[in-house]
């Protein structure tokens, strides 16, 4: 049984009020969230504040990027030691935005992995392919050489901490989602990879999609087999946009 897991990632949005107004506005609205888990991944500014107001509530933290070093010197950078510090549950690593546009390669994604799971923090591991990968029949070879690279440092026995986010990146933030039939087929590739790297314990290991997913569409991902949540940007950024994705099994396939 996998628990899905629908998580926000705010990106470079929301100051540490807008965080809060949030927070406050989301809580009546998903209730206990039974069956589900939900995340929220602010910008690192609003972690503690959000952390606090998130605490003896179901919402879990996370974050959006780490280094893989516990301290030193790297300027700009944020350990696992702090966000275990602040109490951060999960954290996003190797989203297409952190490989494409500053150059994170799997090697460095799967020491990011690994140095959280150190500190007892579920990596959430995105990987994808873009446009050009696709339209050359690459989709599969490039999730498979992200998976092998990304999962590299994950000890055996931590397999199922970790969740996977396939995200294609001609999905995200563009309004154009994969079909639940394009997204499942990879998820489904991907379970199989995971099954090879871990075995049995790859049918416990959660795999989101990611990719313009909102309240209309929730519902159909879903409902495919390997699809076990959704990693959401632009459709999380307001809370009741959000929690009706949460709450994506009660609520009715939707309009918007
Ligand atoms: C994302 O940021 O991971 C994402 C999937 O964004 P969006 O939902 O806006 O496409």
């Amino acid at each position: 049984m996998r628990t899905p897991i629908l998580a926000a990632n705010w990106k470079m949005h929301m100051t540490v009020g807008e965080a809060l107004a949030f927070a406050e506005a989301l809580a009546p609205l998903i209730g206990d969230a039974e069956g589900v888990e939900a995340v929220v991944a602010p910008p690192a500014t609003a972690l503690h504040s959000l952390g606090e107001a998130l605490a003896g509530t179901p919402v879990k933290l996370a974050a959006q990027n780490v280094h893989f070093e516990d301290k030193g010197a790297f300027t700009g950078e944020i350990s696992p030691l702090m966000l275990a510090d602040v109490g951060c549950a999960y954290a996003i690593v190797g989203h297409s935005e952190r490989r494409h546009i500053f150059g994170e390669t799997d090697e460095m994604v799967g020491k990011k992995a690994g140095a959280l799971l150190a500190h007892d923090i579920r990596p959430i591991v995105c990987v994808g392919e873009t446009l050009d990968e696709r339209e050359a029949e690459r989709t599969f070879a490039v999730i498979e050489s992200q998976l092998d690279g990304s999962l590299a440092d994950v000890p055996a026995g931590r397999a199922t901490d970790v969740v996977i986010a396939y995200e294609p990146v001609w999905a995200i933030g563009t309004g154009k989602t994969a079909t639940p039939e394009m997204a499942q087929e990879v998820h489904a590739f991907v379970r199989e990879r995971l099954t090879k790297r871990f075995g049995d314990d790859a049918s416990r290991i959660r795999i989101q999609y990611g990719g313009s997913v909102k309240p209309g569409n929730v519902f159909e991902l879903m409902a495919q087999p390997d699809i076990d949540g959704a990693l959401v940007g632009g459709a999380s950024l307001e809370a009741e946009s959000f929690s009706r994705i949460v709450l994506f099994d009660r609520t009715e396939e939707s309009s918007s």
